[in-house]
Formats: C-alpha cells, sequence, structure tokens
C-alpha cells in the first residue's frame, strides 16, 4: 500500500504541501491514545531513503510498516517510536483517518454483512452455501460463502478470496458481496459464470476482521495486525500451528488445512496495486514467472491500477516493495501450495460508500478473469 494521507483528499501535490505544513506542528500530544493499545502511534514518515527504514526496523523490530513510497511510509508503533524517530531525524506526521459519520454509516455493518450472506444462501440454495469457520475475538461471526453449481462435487478445484483483514480497509468485503451477488445471479445467463460455477468450487470470506471493521481500526480486538501474525518459514514463528494464535488466524489456518486451495488472492486497501510473492524474502518465488503473468493479467484490465505512477503496469514483488513477515500470502504458498496474490485496491481505505459500486464494474473482469487462471494449474 502506497502513501495515502487519509485525511487529504486531494492532489498529490495538496497532500505533500499539507504534510510539510503539518510537519512543523506535529509533536506527540497529538496522537490520541488508541483504543487497542498495542500500536497507538500511526504515522508517515516523510523521507523516502529506504536504508534509514532498513536501520528503524532493524532497531524496532514489532515496528509495523506500510505503504512504502516515493515520499516514504506509515509505520504503527508505541510510543517509544516516536522518540527513536526524532533520535533518527526522520520527519513524520500523524496518520488521521477522518471518516464523515454519514460515511461510516453508509456501509453495511458487520452483521448485515453475514446477514446478507445469508439472505442470499436462502435465495440460491443450489449455488451458494454459507460456512461459518469460527468467531472473532468480539464473538461476530467469520463467514464464508461456497460459490459451485455442483455443490455435491467435492473433487472440483477449489479457489478462495479473503477480504477485510484489515478492518478499515473497506472495500474489498464490499466487492466480495457484490462479487457473490454476481455469481449467484447470473449463473444460467452469463456464460462466463456458467463456467466458473460449473468448473469450480469458489470461497469467498467477505472479513476477515469484522471487529476492526466494526471499530474503524487495521487491528483486531486484541490489538494485532492479522497480516503480520501467520507463520511464518522465514523466521522463528515458522511452526504452522494455529496455537497461541488470534481467533481470525486459527480460524483460516483450520480452515485451510481441510481443503485444497490452487489459487487465491486476499484484499487491502490504502493503495492501488497487485503484489506478488514473495513478502517475506529477497529469493524469487518458485512460480515468479507465472505470479508476475497473473498479476498482469488482473492489472491491465483496471486502468486506474495499470496506469500506476508507482508501480510499473500496477504490479510489484512484496519484498521489493517492503518486507513483510507473518504475511498471510506467503504462508499460504510455503505451507499448502496455494498461490496467494495481495490486492490493493484504492488508495483511500474508506471511501464514500457511493464509489463502491464503480469500484466493482472496474475490477469485476478480473475478479473473474483471476479465478479463471485456474485452468492453467
Ligand atoms: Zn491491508
Amino acid at each position: 500500500m502506497k502513501n495515502t494521507f487519509a485525511f487529504v483528499k486531494t492532489s498529490a501535490i495538496v497532500k505533500t504541501l499539507v504534510v510539510f505544513v503539518l510537519i512543523g506542528f506535529c509533536s506527540a500530544e497529538v496522537f490520541a491514545q488508541s483504543a487497542y493499545t498495542r500500536y497507538p502511534v500511526h504515522v508517515q514518515v516523510v523521507d523516502p531513503d529506504k536504508a534509514k527504514l532498513k536501520r528503524l526496523v532493524s532497531e524496532y523490530p514489532e515496528l509495523i510498516v506500510d505503504h512504502v513510497s516515493s515520499l516514504g511510509y506509515e509505520i504503527y508503533g508505541s510510543k517509544n517510536l516516536l522518540t527513536l524517530l526524532k533520535v533518527r531525524h526522520l520527519n513524520f506526521v500523524p496518520v488521521v483517518v477522518e471518516v464523515s459519520q454519514k460515511n461510516s454509516q453508509d456501509y453495511p455493518s458487520p452483521e448485515q454483512t453475514v446477514a446478507r450472506l445469508l439472505e442470499l444462501h436462502a435465495k440460491y440454495p443450489k449455488l451458494m452455501t454459507t460456512i461459518e469457520i469460527g468467531k472473532s475475538v468480539q464473538h461476530r461471526s467469520l463467514m464464508f460463502a461456497r460459490l459451485t453449481a455442483k455443490p455435491d462435487d467435492s473433487s472440483l478445484p477449489e479457489f478462495k478470496y479473503i477480504a477485510n483483514m484489515h478492518g478499515d480497509e473497506i472495500v474489498g468485503r464490499e466487492l466480495m458481496v457484490k462479487l457473490i451477488e454476481d455469481l449467484t445471479a447470473h449463473y444460467g445467463s452469463d456464460p462466463r459464470i456458467t463456467s466458473l460455477m460449473d468448473h469450480y468450487q469458489i470461497y469467498i470470506l467477505p472479513s476477515m476482521n469484522p471487529d476492526g471493521a466494526a471499530a474503524r481500526t487495521r487491528f483486531n480486538a486484541n490489538g494485532v495486525d492479522l497480516n503480520r501474525s501467520f507463520p511464518d518459514f522465514t523466521t522463528q514463528d515458522n511452526e504452522n500451528t494455529p496455537n497461541q494464535r488470534e481467533p481470525e488466524i486459527q480460524a483460516i489456518m483450520n480452515f485451510q488445512a481441510t481443503h485444497h486451495f490452487k489459487l487465491s488472492a486476499n484484499f487491502h486497501g490504502g493503495s492501488e496495486v497487485v503484489n506478488y510473492p514473495w513478502d517475506a524474502q529477497e529469493a524469487a518465488f518458485p512460480l515468479d514467472d507465472f505470479v508476475k503473468k497473473i498479476s498482469l493479467d488482473y492489472a491491465e484490465k483496471v486502468p486506474y491500477i495499470y496506469q500506476s505512477t508507482q508501480f510499473e503496469h500496477g504490479i510489484t514483488n512484496g519484498f521489493q516493495w517492503y518486507q513483510v513477515l507473518g504475511g498471510m500470502q506467503d504462508w499460504s504458498y510455503h505451507y499448502y501450495n496455494d498461490i496467494q496474490l495481495t490486492i490493493e485496491l484504492t488508495q483511500t481505505k474508506w471511501p464514500s460508500f457511493s464509489t463502491v459500486d464503480q469500484s466493482y464494474q472496474l475490477n469485476r473482469d478480473s475478479l473473474l478473469g483471476l479465478i479463471e487462471e485456474m485452468n492453467q494449474l
């Protein structure tokens, strides 16, 4: 995800100007204590020097880095982080996410999202079932939709989409609900959808972090970043066990272990790019050509992603962008040979609800196309 100042919704130039004005006023007092105390500080560092970022991460391993761009990067951490930034002479500004009450309320609640899935299942029982894979920290339902025209044929290849693992990145959740509506409503009339539903089992989890969505925060209700908390084969936390992990992670891990997914993607917001593995290490991915190809196939059909000014043709290798340890994407392939992409849908994490339909229309061809890539596996 590249740099985004959610409080400024105008041009990049204006963003830059506002950042530099704000730097002058920046002090620790502006960082309100979050309800989730593990990461009370969320700032934009205005310094593109990657060597300094590397040093910062080595000095402060629990730091969460996000949205690296030509301007700098976002980081989350404890209050000590502010001292370290000052010692290192790194300029920073708080990331203030202001979502109007109306904008917030226009989106369905997590409960309404689950209710919508149940409603669709009731309407299209031959095409769709729901599977509750577990509950969140605050006991909200983690509910997959399973879509196929041949529900009794468990031998059909399995595909998976997961969205909203960062609770404040909401667009993916809505696109997933729209995709489910599309797949069910147009089976039998749209040849492309009919073919997908006839040949595959498509699993879609619109929200992996409903507590975060309800509170409009990145983290789950224990203050944990779910996309940094999977087993990681490059670190000491490399045992593929759900024990001692967050309930949302446990639910995904247990579900994955009982399926044979070949291809999947997870959705984020705050940037616009298709990110392919690895995230954790520099070494080339075993299927490097293939993941580049399917990333490009996704991006080139979405003009606003393909025409990115930060990423050539709207795609990037994860590690080359910035290292992520404990991400779902790498875990998925390393432990299960389930190739996974990480797709950043929108610069603004929580845009006006009125933009969602257009986002779906812009991504629809690619969302269907990525499932069709299964025919190459
Ligand atoms: Zn994210």
